[in-house]
């Protein structure tokens, strides 16, 4: 019998400012339990600070893989500002403290304990093995400094958009089929042709998209702001659609697997695929996960192109 296609439901949990991003977060999860399904959730730092008063969510979050979204996500330095220097090390050190740190969401400063602990520490005993860098936008001493703290899985390059492969103790999952999902027909569309050619399709999405106009961090786009603003929140008619949407697309998903065409099961293995990588692929990669920061911070940054050829020096010559 043919292999079965993978789908993985993934979300970005991140936006601390808007409380209505923890009403769509809960009823995400209502949905997944109802129509027994699984899914990632990549929660950043402050979330997971935010989210530990909540302990039904907690709970049912438990009942899911739980992945890292970075400590402070679009707060100044973000990862590709304070990684962007010339020794590779140094940024390697940097970024260990960052992300085992809380960060004053205002003024960016290390501020005690937070991060990836916060998780580890919230989500006890579960262990945290997944990553997605805000705005897929990863940088090499980061993830060698997150293997370390235990990350094995990253979800962020656009490495391989099929299967996982591994390289240097990570595997890389497949990149995202869904940037932005609206339930819209095309987007039913992309999802299905994705599903039909990849060995793995990995669906992402933004609840607090879901109920909000516009990006939470939007706030963050002109440097740290100097209080934490919220944004404009969808009409409650167009919540309602957009989470009708999405539980419809939960019911073909699960219709889909009853009928054993995908397995919607969250089982991160290691991947005995090796990549294979070339100059230009290394050149792609690095400029897929800087077009956040590029695009949101207007940051250009000066030394981790380097710090990619140098991650990858191993596999080309
Ligand atoms: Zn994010």
């Amino acid at each position: 019998m043919a292999k079965l296609h993978k789908f993985l439901f993934t979300f970005d949990v991140e936006d601390f400012i808007n409380q209505n991003a923890i009403y769509a977060l809960q009823k995400i999860l209502i949905m997944l339990q109802k129509h027994e399904l699984t899914a990632i959730f990549f929660i950043t730092g402050h979330m997971a600070e935010k989210i530990r008063n909540y302990p039904k969510i907690v709970a049912a979050l438990k009942k899911h893989e739980i992945g890292y979204h970075s400590s402070s996500h679009s707060v100044h330095p973000t990862i590709p500002e304070y990684t962007d220097m010339k020794n590779y090390e140094k940024a390697y050190r940097i970024a260990l403290e960052r992300e085992t740190s809380h960060i004053n969401p205002l003024t960016g400063r290390i501020e005690g304990e937070g991060g990836i602990c916060t998780l580890q520490d919230v989500f006890h005993p579960k262990k945290i093995q997944a990553f997605r860098a805000p705005g897929m936008c990863w940088t090499p001493p980061l993830l060698e400094a997150l293997n370390s703290l235990g990350i094995k899985y990253d979800f962020s390059s656009n490495l391989s958009l099929s299967e996982p492969v591994s390289y240097k103790r990570t595997t890389f999952y497949p990149f995202t089929a869904t940037q932005r999902w609206n339930g819209t027909l095309y987007d039913y569309t992309c999802l299905l042709n994705s599903i039909r050619r990849h060995t793995i399709t990995v669906f992402d999405l933004h609840p607090t998209l879901l109920v909000n106009q516009i990006e939470w961090d939007s706030i963050y786009y002109r440097g740290n702001p100097k209080m934490l603003r919220t944004v404009p929140q969808r009409p409650a008619k167009e919540i309602a659609r957009i989470l009708q949407k999405l539980e419809v697309l939960m019911k073909q998903i699960k219709a889909l697997e009853r009928a054993k065409i995908i397995d919607t099961r969250i089982n991160l293995n290691a991947s005995d695929k090796k990549t294979t990588i070339t100059k230009e692929k290394i050149d792609n990669c690095y400029q897929t996960s800087m077009r956040w920061a590029i695009n949101r911070f207007n940051y250009y940054p000066k030394f981790i192109k380097d710090h990619f050829h140098e991650f990858f020096c191993e596999t080309y010559l």
